[in-house]
Parts: structure tokens; C-alpha cells; sequence
């Protein structure tokens, strides 16, 4: 096993693929919003596995929940009934309040999954002519790595060289109501608007207050499918169950209040509707979009298994039971307050968004600097992990979990720290 973290570096550069380049730490330990590393050093985790272990590390329900399975049954295919699935698939529907649900595992499957079914809706229940449909998707945004979804990213990095790309998506700027109303009205083929109700990757970007109410309105007067991709954004990372629930006053479960809950046609999720602790996504929609998908037309062989079954239940009954919606809206209040505070006379960082515990600091340089970089180098000698995104911004996102004394020491470390540059 391994006795250092220069010799696990050394391990994944020589038998790895570079596809990531990693803060050079090793973990092997986590506990709720701590992680060591091998040497045995503590560290609070501001990054959450991209938002997928809201729940905190190894949560012991959870965890629970996946050993007593997996000495049950693990994997049954979907070639016969096993009998966790249907339990599931009523507890996650009611859960979110759709019909349906279909489980795949991957954050990246679950959005291939919602555009298939899209695709499949606009020719059997639209009428849009074979292969003519066409999905509207933002600038800038990220939806996971399989070749047709990176067929629709700006991301040069991600896309450079994996043509030829699919065709089908039509770009428009995130959080612009009259160019998704001018590209609806101008073309009849359009089946659906597939957008992130916060953009993650692109750097935590919050749309005016309305985007999303008023785009569900514009797609439902056009008769297109609005999709929210809440792969990060969902299971109260943003302050409320999901995003789309905006600000409603959500006791860990969304109460639906009608004023501010914007229901999409389709939900995709992922990430940590597990916690984090086995790979289960998913997508939700209503009967009538639901039932184009007939035996044979899509599936996976771990999609739906009992394993991530039991394990997504025990974490999505953990955000109930620790509050983790209303617990992210009031430390992220918290955190924003402080940051704000702290930018007023600090050089090095320019603003704060965000909303819940998705935030982000935007560094006061550019995105080829190594600014963001360094700071982060810095925060991890002194206990903190987080991550840049696109080269001037830093994500902070620690698990739900937190305590507010836990918060304001991070955010003592994170001041001293950026202080120094
Ligand atoms: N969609 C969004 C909004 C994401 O943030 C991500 C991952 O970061 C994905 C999709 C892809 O998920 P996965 O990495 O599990 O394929």
C-alpha cells in the first residue's frame, strides 16, 4: 500500500491518463467536512467531490446503507425485477414530485438519457420531421464529457479534436429570456431548452432572479421541454432542495410553493443524490414524456441496481433529517456576508457569487495567471481544499453538513490566506 504522497503522484502520472491535473494532495480519509491526507494532515473540503458529497464523507447512514445491501444482492440487470428498485423509484418520485424516473449512473448518462427522451418526444408527440429536432443549450456551459455533449460545449479544451461533433444544438447566452424567445419563435423544430439553473463549472453563475420562471413560460407557450441539468446544483447544495425551487422557504423538502417552485419538464440529477458514495443519477419527468421510452430503446446494466437504489434513499433521507437545505441557505448567507466584507479592502479578489453553499470568488487577474492557483496552493498548507475554475475563479462548495463555527474558521483561513497575496 501506499507509504507517501509523492509516491501515489508518482503512481497515477506513470500508469494514468492526464486527463486531470490534480492539486497535489493524496486523501485517504474522509469524515464528514474533513478529509487527511496520507501523511495524516486534516483538512476541510471546500470542493465536495464537485458537489457530490453534500452529505458530508462517509455518512454513516449511507454508508450504511450500502454495506448491508451489498452483502444482499448488488446487481440484478434490468433483464429481471429485483426488489429494491420499485421502492426507489416510488420514493425518488415523490420525493421530487415527477411520474417517473428512469435511473441511469453517471452525471453525463442521465443528460444523454434527457435528450434522447427529448429527441424521441419532439418526433412522436410534436411531429417534428426525423432527424430535424433540435435542442437549445448556453454559452458556456457544462453538462458532462461524452461526445455529443461536448459537441455543444465552448469549452475549446473539452472539444478540440473529439469531432466529428453531433449536430442538433442551437447556442444561446445563459440568462438571456429574449434571445431563448427569439430562437423559439423562429424555429418550429425545436423540441427542448436544456440549461443549468446555476452554472457550475463556468464559474458559479447566478441568473437574474426570473430566468428560469420565465423561460419555463416561454418554452411551455412554444411547446418545448425545458430540462434542468441540477447534476450540481440540486440536493439543496444551492440553499433549497434544487435550484429551481428558487427561493421558497423549503423545509429540506421542497413545499412546491407555486410563486417561486419552477417545475421543468425534465430533472436531471446526479452527483449526490448518492452522497457521493456510489454512482446513481437520474432522470425525472411526467407520464406523457416519460412513456416514449418503450423496452429496448435505452438502458444501462447498472442503471437502477439495488445497490444505488438503497444508497440514493439513505441520501436523500439524510437531507431531510440534518435540515440540509435551510442549513446551506443560512451559511452561505454567512459566507457571502464575510467575503463581502473582507473584498472591500482586499486587492486580490474582485467579488463573490452564489447562492447557498455554491459560491465562488472571482481573483482580481486574469484567467492565464496562476493567481487562483496559488491561492489555492496556499489554502492547502493551511487546512483547506478547493479548486479554480477557469483560471481566475475559485469554487467553494464544503459538504451541507457544516457547523457555523466550522464556517467562520474556514473563512478565517481563507481571509489570512488570500491576505498574503
Ligand atoms: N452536468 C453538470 C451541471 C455537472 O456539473 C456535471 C459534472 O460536473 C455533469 C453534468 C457531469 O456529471 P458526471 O461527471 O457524473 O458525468
Amino acid at each position: 500500500s501506499i507509504k507517501s504522497s509523492k509516491e501515489a503522484i508518482e503512481l497515477e502520472d506513470k500508469h494514468g491518463a492526464h486527463n486531470y491535473h490534480p492539486l497535489p494532495v493524496v486523501l485517504s480519509k474522509g469524515e464528514g467536512v474533513h478529509v487527511w491526507d496520507v501523511e495524516g494532515k486534516k483538512y476541510y473540503d471546500f470542493l465536495s467531490s464537485y458537489s457530490a458529497v453534500n452529505q458530508g464523507h462517509c455518512h454513516p447512514k449511507i454508508v450504511g446503507a450500502l454495506t448491508e445491501q451489498a452483502q444482499t444482492m448488488t446487481l440484478t440487470s434490468r433483464a429481471f425485477y429485483n426488489d429494491v428498485l420499485g421502492v426507489y423509484e416510488k420514493y425518488v418520485t415523490e420525493y421530487f414530485g415527477f411520474d417517473k424516473v428512469l435511473p441511469m449512473n453517471t452525471g453525463a448518462e442521465a443528460v444523454e438519457t434527457a435528450i434522447k427522451i427529448c429527441r424521441k418526444y419532439a418526433y412522436e408527440r410534436k411531429g417534428i420531421p426525423e432527424n430535424e429536432a433540435k435542442i437549445v443549450i448556453c454559452e458556456n456551459n457544462f453538462h458532462g464529457r461524452t461526445t455529443t455533449i461536448i459537441s455543444f460545449s465552448n469549452d475549446e479544451g473539452a472539444r478540440k479534436n473529439f469531432g466529428p461533433y453531433t449536430p442538433g444544438f442551437i447556442k444561446i447566452p445563459f440568462n438571456d429570456l429574449e434571445a431563448l424567445e427569439n430562437v423559439l419563435k423562429s424555429d418550429k423544430n425545436i423540441a427542448g431548452f436544456l440549461v443549468e439553473p446555476i452554472q457550475g463549472e463556468a464559474g458559479v453563475v447566478t441568473p437574474d432572479d426570473n430566468f428560469l420562471s420565465k423561460a419555463k413560460e416561454i418554452c411551455s407557450q412554444n411547446d418545448v421541454l425545458m430540462i434542468a441539468d441540477e447534476i450540481q446544483t440540486g440536493i439543496a447544495r444551492t440553499g433549497s432542495l434544487l435550484a429551481v425551487c428558487g427561493n421558497c422557504s423549503c423545509k429540506g423538502k421542497c413545499e412546491r410553493q407555486e410563486d417561486t417552485y419552477t417545475k421543468p419538464d425534465m430533472l436531471v440529477l446526479g452527483k449526490a443524490i448518492s452522497g457521493g458514495v456510489y454512482p446513481v443519477s437520474a432522470v425525472l419527468a411526467d407520464d406523457h414524456i416519460m412513456e416514449v421510452i418503450q423496452p429496448g430503446q435505452h438502458g444501462s446494466t447498472f442503471g437502477g441496481n439495488p445497490l444505488g437504489s438503497k444508497v440514493a434513499m439513505a441520501a436523500l433521507e439524510v437531507v431531510v433529517d440534518e435540515n440540509l437545505s435551510q442549513n446551506a441557505r443560512q451559511l452561505g448567507e454567512l459566507f457571502r456576508e464575510r467575503m463581502e466584507k473582507f473584498i472591500e479592502k482586499s486587492e486580490s479578489v474582485k467579488l463573490v457569487r452564489g447562492r447557498g453553499l455554491l459560491n465562488a470568488i472571482v481573483i482580481n487577474d486574469t484567467q492565464e495567471s496562476s493567481t487562483a492557483w496559488d491561492i489555492c496552493m496556499a489554502l492547502k498548507e493551511n487546512g483547506l481544499l478547493a479548486k479554480p475554475t477557469h483560471g481566475n475563479i475559485i469554487r467553494f462548495a464544503p459538504p451541507l453538513v457544516m457547523t457555523e463555527e466550522e464556517l467562520h474558521e474556514c473563512c478565517d483561513i481563507i481571509e489570512k490566506t488570500i491576505s498574503e497575496f
